[in-house]
């Protein structure tokens, strides 16, 4: 695990999933500078280096949200982010079984985390897109697993040493009809190794 990936355990703990949520939800407005009182317009625009305007930006890297309103916390923030200029949010949840893919709102992709191919079907019947963890990928094409008839896409950072602002997949693309694949020890998996401690990483941190 990366040090600053410690360091957000070693500060998480000993608060609830909410309080860390609306610690998240502060940095995020405060980012670039104060973003001013709720329901003020916006102080400071986000950086215009993203690789369609405004910065991307990837929720809370670890952890999750661990309830409804946790989501929904962040479906503010992350449409202050985009009326401040920001590029896209996006995320990975565990929690796509009780929290409603509405929670999150328009403003932010959010993939399912499943972990058997059987569950891409239920994912995308509660609204998300679905990311799962293989072992390894059979090529760099589309393939399909056991279980479901989702074709599964290899991640392009694994396959291709894309980063995610260059392939967006998980950005800003429709992926209702397909799912994102993450090999668990295939090559690349160091470039993606953040992605897969979120995907693999069960706890509710967020
Ligand atoms: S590189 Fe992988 S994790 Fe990043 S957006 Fe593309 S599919 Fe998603």
């Amino acid at each position: 695990m990366r040090p600053h990936l410690a360091r957000l355990d070693r500060g998480a703990a000993g608060h609830s999933a909410l309080d860390v949520i609306r610690e998240e939800v502060r940095a995020i407005d405060g980012a670039f500078g104060v973003y001013g009182r709720p329901g003020k317009q916006p102080t400071r625009r986000i950086p215009q280096d993203g690789a369609r305007g405004g910065r991307d930006l990837r929720l809370h890297v670890a952890g999750d949200v661990g309830s409804i309103e946790g989501a929904e916390l962040l479906a503010g923030a992350a449409k202050r982010w985009r009326a401040r200029g920001g590029g896209s949010v996006w995320t990975f949840t565990h929690t796509w079984r009780t929290v409603p893919r509405a929670a999150w709102g328009p403003d932010i992709s959010v993939l399912a985390s499943v972990e058997r191919a059987e569950e891409i079907a239920s994912a995308r019947r509660q609204g998300y897109a679905a990311a799962i963890v293989v072992p390894e990928h059979p090529s760099s094409r589309a393939y399909r697993l056991p279980g479901s008839i989702t074709p599964i896409v290899p991640c392009p950072a694994e396959t291709k040493g894309r980063t995610c602002a260059e392939c967006r997949l998980c950005l800003d693309r429709d992926l209702m009809g397909v799912a994102i694949g993450f090999a668990a020890h295939g090559h690349g998996v160091a470039q993606v190794k953040e992605t897969l401690v979120q995907l693999g990483r069960r706890e509710v941190r967020a």
